[in-house]
């Protein structure tokens, strides 16, 4: 099992927790991460599941002296209970446990099978459900005995887990908690156990069938396929592993089909018909496929068997076949390939009669956090909606379309010039912008509109494609709900394009940059922690420019990089600076920017810096953003690995606003979230909005991320980011950025008044 597959199950145990964290103390919480990491680990490292649960056992001991692990499980029948493992038990005193029937004298784990709930004994000598093992307890110096329930996924009670001890006591919550995440992860590893085991005896038959063949576990989720799966349908194995076979739906079968499908399953343990799935490339294939239960002895489903065989060939509906393939099922607009088709025939009669052809790129804001706080099905219904707007608002000659997900494009043929393009784009954006109410859900949707023009900006599909897109991120960079022509953004020609273009080029060369400086301030300890270097333009004329007016621009023109360079330097040297003054030793967070590292060599860049500045990697922190880790993935996954090896810290800034999910951000090295000022901004009126900070932030603490809200501008704001659990915060409500020498005296400032 792979090690990003252990988190997520274990994020989700941990979950399921009852004991609430924020009221251990912060040096339990330590504990328990640490706890939670030493496990992960050999979660990670170890195949073999018993020295898995022999290691959760010690760990466990470790944390509560002067006791010893154990767990027993219940033996097929149902009937006794075995020792499992008891690393630290001697095995005398295992062979008196082995066989031990539940009952109420039966000591604490028979007792958690009895009762169904956890025991504490904090006197075995005494207590009445120790009645049974009396001797064993005197024998052995067993003072006193807590177990808790092992579940099964099916949340089924298989055994339990127990810490006994050679002294009379009672646990605290810290004790609660370290018991509960013993038991959940041991029934973590027990299930997957039994997966493994059922699949090796599944692997001989699996290979050499010529039938595409997927198994996977009771909830669906894929496991593995085999080679004629791959063939057939495209997919690699990791592209499909953790997915369910929702992901190759056709959308050909509405609900109904597929709940008559599992019920017939799941009461006589196979189905067979014709199914229609989707394949990677987005062909339909028809498939006569038939799905089985694999149950284990006790009649409980632990797996599915699907084996198909394509039957394209057989089928002559065409058609609708084809009609399929060239639309979006969901909402019934033609996809990408039809798309293209048309555009290239608009492109083809504007050439001919001098007008204009406008590609629309659309893309909904939040959607993506609509469809998961709504659910899927609410989300459908957006995009049904949204796509009956837009209907309203195009010709007969203009063509609409959905790629996938929550992105549109709209093709506006014959525009006699951009006048009447904007004034279309303006009907649409506020057709988008209208409330919608669903499900007795108020809901305000906002779109993100990047354009590009024929022949303007470029003479064929993919180069206005790639424009359109482009425009879209602009659009989005400027804080959405807005639209962006190509043009005005990259139009080199434009006069305002041209004018700082070349006013920048001159504060490079004459140096007219300066660095301000904004606290992070940790919300436990009180303490600023490190401070964020923001760049401003110190224009000789026009005097002090935002970063807002010129870093798309530098960007654009590739100065960034130049610029980028002073910068990290510049906040390095200041970092050191403030250390030789007896300021406390803060991080320096520095912003960098997607083309520093498409065209700089970042690196290098980062080396020198610390060289010459002489500051310790673990003070410097860069601030990415998640497009940039999405974009040319293997690329920076390497790079940031080498960055994390030079012992920097990297973060994510603006969180949230992206299109990674927390799950995706695992596989790259990252120390902190920086949650976009967006979430902050509404946090005290938009219950969303604090939900959701609170599900980033408990995501990031069991991945053991650190979490920083930004834009806390007062008390309120600040109260509501420290309810939903973030590390720390910065924000206006402490200081707007300043110049070194502000920063330095209010740090003064803060250690005086404390
Ligand atoms: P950012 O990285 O998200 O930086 C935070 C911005 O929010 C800063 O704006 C900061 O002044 C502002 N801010 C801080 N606290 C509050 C608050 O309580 N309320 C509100 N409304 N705003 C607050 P600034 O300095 O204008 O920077 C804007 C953006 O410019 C930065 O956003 C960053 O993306 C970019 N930037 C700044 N310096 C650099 C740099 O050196 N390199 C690169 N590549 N980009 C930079
Ligand atoms: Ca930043
Ligand atoms: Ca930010």
């Amino acid at each position: 099992m792979k090690r990003h597959e252990n988190m997520a199950a274990l994020s989700c145990s941990i979950g399921q927790q009852t004991v609430e964290y924020s009221t251990l103390s912060s040096e339990e919480q330590e504990k328990i991460l640490h706890l939670q990491q030493a496990i992960l680990e050999s979660v990670a490292h170890c195949e073999d599941h018993l020295e898995i649960i022999n290691q959760v056992c010690r760990l466990e001991e470790q944390l509560l002296p002067d006791s010893v692990g154990s767990v027993m499980l219940m033996d097929n029948g149902y009937e006794f209970l075995n020792v499992y493992a008891a690393p630290s038990i001697p095995p005398e005193a295992v062979a008196q446990l082995n066989g031990l029937r539940p009952g109420p004298g039966a000591g604490s784990c028979g007792n958690v099978i009895y009762r169904r709930e956890p025991q504490f004994v904090s006197n075995t000598f005494t207590d009445p459900r120790w009645q049974d093992l009396r001797q064993l307890a005197y024998d052995f110096n067993l003072c006193s005995c807590w177990s808790v329930p092992i579940y099964s996924v099916e949340h089924k009670i298989v055994g339990a887990f127990a810490l006994s001890s050679f002294e009379h006591r009672l646990p605290s919550p810290f004790h609660n908690k370290v018991l509960e995440i013993g038991s959940s992860i041991i029934g973590i590893v027990l299930e997957r156990n039994k997966s493994q085991e059922s699949l090796r005896l599944l692997q001989m038959v699996f290979e050499g069938s010529e039938e595409g063949i997927m198994i996977t576990d009771s909830n669906k989720t894929i496991l593995s396929v085999n080679q004629a799966f791959t063939r057939i349908l495209g997919y690699s194995i990791e592209e499909l592993l953790g997915e369910t076979p929702k992901k190759l739906a056709s959308g050909h079968h509405d609900r109904g089909f597929y709940a008559a499908m599992w019920k017939t399953i799941n009461t006589f343990g196979h189905w067979h018909g014709e199914i229609w799935n989707r394949s990677k490339n987005g062909e339909i294939i028809p498939e006569w496929l038939a799905i089985s239960a694999l149950n284990d002895p006790s009649g409980k489903t632990t797996h599915y068997i699907g084996i198909f065989s394509d039957i394209r060939e057989r089928k002559n509906a065409e058609d609708q076949i084809r009609y399929l393939s060239s639309h979006d099922v969901l909402t019934g607009l033609p996809n990408r390939m039809l798309f293209k088709d048309r555009l290239d025939n608009a492109i083809a009669f504007a050439a001919r009669t001098r007008l204009k052809v406008a590609l629309l790129n659309l893309d909904l804001d939040q959607f993506k956090m609509l469809n998961d706080s709504l659910g899927h099905a609410a989300g459908d219904d957006l995009l049904r909606c949204v796509t009956s707007r837009l209907k309203m608002c195009v010709r007969e000659t203009d063509t609409l379309c959905r790629p996938g997900g929550d992105e549109f494009f709209v093709a506006l043929a014959n525009m006699p010039d951009t006048d009447s393009i904007s004034a279309m784009v303006d009907k649409i954006h506020e057709q988008i912008s209208k409330p919608i109410v669903l499900e007795g859900h108020h809901i305000s949707l906002s779109c993100s509109i990047g354009i590009a023009v024929y022949p303007d900006d470029g003479g064929n599909f993919e180069t206005l494609m790639k424009r359109a897109d482009n425009a879209m991120y602009q659009a989005k960079d400027a804080g959405r709900n807005t639209y962006r022509y190509f043009r005005e953004q990259l139009n080199n020609d434009s006069h305002e394009f041209i004018r700082i273009t070349h006013g920048l080029r001159e504060a490079v060369k004459s140096n007219q940059f300066t660095l301000h400086f904004q606290p992070q301030v940790d919300l436990a300890a009180g303490k600023v922690l490190g401070a964020e270097a923001l760049v401003r333009w110190n224009h000789p004329v026009e005097g002090l420019i935002p970063p807002g007016c010129f870093i798309g621009i530098a960007e654009q023109t590739g100065l960034i990089v130049e610029i980028g360079e002073w910068v990290l330097h510049e906040a390095c040297r200041q970092a050191v600076a403030w250390q030789l003054a007896g300021l406390p030793p803060m991080v320096m967070a520095v912003n960098m920017s997607a083309v520093q590292f498409k065209r700089g060599n970042v690196k290098k860049l980062i080396r020198s810096a610390l060289d010459s500045s002489g500051l310790d990697p673990q003070h410097l922190e860069i601030e990415l953003t998640e497009s940039m880790l999405i974009h040319d993935m293997n690329y920076m996954l390497s790079l940031l690995n080498e960055l994390k090896d030079m012992g920097l810290k990297l973060s994510i800034d603006d969180f949230g606003t992206g299109y990674s999910s927390l799950a995706y951000l695992k596989k790259f090295k990252i120390d902190r979230l920086k949650i976009d000022q967006s979430f902050v901004r509404d946090i005290a009126t938009d219950p969303n909005d604090a939900a959701i900070v609170h599900a980033i932030v408990q995501m990031a603490h069991t991945l053991s991320l650190q979490v920083i809200a930004e834009g806390v501008e007062n008390e309120e704001m600040l109260q509501y980011v420290s309810r939903c659990q973030c590390d720390q915060a910065q924000g206006y409500h402490f200081a707007r950025p300043m110049l070194p020498e502000v920063f330095s005296a209010f740090i003064a400032d803060r250690a005086q008044g404390d």
